[in-house]
């Protein structure tokens, strides 16, 4: 294998500095090593000016730099194109090679050609591995060779190869040690990572909200989930409950490796103490390879409906739909859980996975909206936002996508709420007007008796909107407007 003098690592979403697949390449494999960001102006463009997301980025690179400079290194961080400044970069340093991580996002995917060819013509390699995931792109595949549309044989696919992988002393889960890096990285004096301001950003509420950065975040909410890991599956679809890991802004960034989290699901399996939630967890980061691995064969996922004929599907259009996006959006529709969760969403960033099937599933099914407006809702507001994960999520809910809920399936959001926020808790938490209203009332304030109302100190118009839209008729108007891709088997099957 050919070794280098200088490489460069390119680091995109995966700031950390352990287990790296990029990294550990470059260390191997050159002399020197350099690391560099680049705050890609042809992404942050479409960014509101106050963006957890860059804030969040911008900690961890200063964590970054600080761990890198304890090993003699640094960080060089650049706010321009990635696709001018790689190559820059790589001129300025004379590295023979740029070392980085897949990314499967076709924007992405681009980018990355576009680098590899400068690169090329300037005689220097651009060397990719996988990382982020755990199988990739052709990586589990059907028997007949075929990459998977229906997601559980995938997961038996998944495992079945995880297992054999794991009999090697390399598993698809092993970690890449990154420390042999001593001497290795190359110290850049000369650089500084520019502010927050200084790359056109505003602070947000990320420190109040106490959103744990960088790799001492991510590995916080580790050992936090790990106390909590058996109780996952029973716990998990309760938004008022701390159930979940957190753990998706740090997966979308790479603050945590994915390898570590599948060693951690399968040992808290193995020894028993991950009780029965550690597998149904393990379940939860296959969907997400799952859908890295749809979006990386089916790229047109992100224009058009994963199932072709779901494009014919016509939603509502102009200034009454306009209006009624605008009811979701703000939390303002009258179905208490619904605006609980938009309200989640607006104020942290964050939202249960229950609450987004459920308001993912109210926009399309109870509003008649097209769920890329959705999906771009979420995308912008979303601090973990993840392309493929967030395109699968609407689709799945659209009934569109594949594997999905089939269309007639129709979330009612009020029996969602008695379900899963049973005593309201998670809708007091994050609609106060409603704070005195009984565990029977909440769920459905329209529907209660004028006199427990006033007892409560609700006023419904006043103090929180009346319903935008009855469920039983929106579900019929539903169930119609999906008339175009009935099938004989659907009018058989239909039912709530
Ligand atoms: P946990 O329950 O602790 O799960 C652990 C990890 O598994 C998550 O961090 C995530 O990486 C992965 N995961 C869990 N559920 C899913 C799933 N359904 N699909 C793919 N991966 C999953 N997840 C994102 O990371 N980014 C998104 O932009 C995103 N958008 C979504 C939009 C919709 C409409 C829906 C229904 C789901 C979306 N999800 C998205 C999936 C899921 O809701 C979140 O991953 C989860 O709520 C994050 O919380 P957690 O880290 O506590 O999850």
């Amino acid at each position: 294998m050919t070794q280098f003098d200088i490489s460069l690592v390119w680091f995109r979403r995966d700031l950390r500095d352990f287990d790296h697949a990029a990294l550990h390449h470059a260390l191997m494999r050159s002399r020197k090593v350099v690391c560099v960001f680049v705050f890609d102006r042809d992404i942050l463009a479409h960014l509101p000016r106050a963006d957890r997301r860059v804030e969040f980025i911008h900690a961890c690179l200063i964590e970054l730099d600080a761990a890198l400079h304890r090993h003699g290194g640094a960080m060089i961080v650049r706010h321009t194109r990635a696709s001018e400044a790689i190559p820059k970069l790589a001129a300025e340093f004379k590295a023979q090679a740029v070392f980085a991580n897949h990314d499967y996002e076709p924007a992405a995917i681009a980018r990355d050609a576009e680098v590899a060819a400068a690169l090329q013509r300037d005689g220097r390699e651009f060397i990719s591995f996988k990382d982020q995931v755990i199988f990739e792109k052709n990586e589990v595949l059907s028997q007949t060779g075929k990459p998977f549309s229906v997601y559980t044989p995938y997961k038996n696919a998944w495992l079945k190869a995880l297992a054999l992988a794991s009999n090697g002393a390399s598993g698809a889960d092993a970690a890449l040690a990154t420390d042999d890096r001593a001497g290795k990285l190359l110290a850049v004096a000369q650089y500084r990572i520019p502010s927050l301001q200084e790359i056109g950003f505003e602070r947000t509420n990320l420190t109040d909200l106490n959103i744990a950065t960088g790799m001492q975040g991510g590995a916080a909410l580790v050992e936090d989930f790990r106390e909590r890991i058996a109780r996952y599956g029973e716990t998990r679809d309760y938004p008022a409950i701390k159930g979940p890991s957190y753990l998706s802004l740090h997966l979308r960034f790479g603050t945590v490796s994915i390898r570590s989290l599948v060693r951690l699901a399968h040992d808290a399996m193995r020894s028993g103490a991950g009780g029965t939630g550690a597998a149904v967890w393990l379940n939860e980061l296959i969907w997400r390879d799952f859908y890295a691995m749809i979006l990386f064969q089916h790229p047109h996922v992100v224009e058009r409906a994963f199932k072709p004929a779901y494009d014919a599907i016509e939603w509502e259009r102009g200034a009454e739909a306009d209006r009624l996006f605008e009811t979701w959006a703000k939390g303002q529709t009258g179905y208490p859980l619904v605006d609980a969760a938009m309200a989640q969403l607006n104020q942290s960033g964050y939202m249960h996975n229950r609450l987004r099937m459920v308001t993912a599933c109210f926009l399309i099914k109870d509003l008649g909206i097209d769920w890329r407006r959705g999906e771009q809702y979420f995308a912008e507001k979303l601090n973990d936002f993840d392309l493929a994960s967030n395109n699968g999520g609407w689709q799945w809910a659209a009934s569109s996508g594949c594997d999905a809920q089939p269309y007639f399936r129709i979330f009612n959001p009020v029996t969602q709420s008695e379900k899963f926020d049973q005593e309201g808790k998670f809708i007091k938490r994050y609609l106060p007007q409603l704070s005195k209203l009984s565990a029977k009332c909440i769920h459905a304030p329209w529907l209660a008796a004028p006199l427990e109302l006033a007892a409560a100190g609700v006023a419904l118009g006043q103090d929180y909107p009346m319903p935008v839209v009855q469920h039983d008729e929106a579900r019929r108007r539903t169930l119609a407007r999906y008339g175009v891709v009935r099938t004989p088997r659907d009018d058989a099957s239909e039912t709530d």
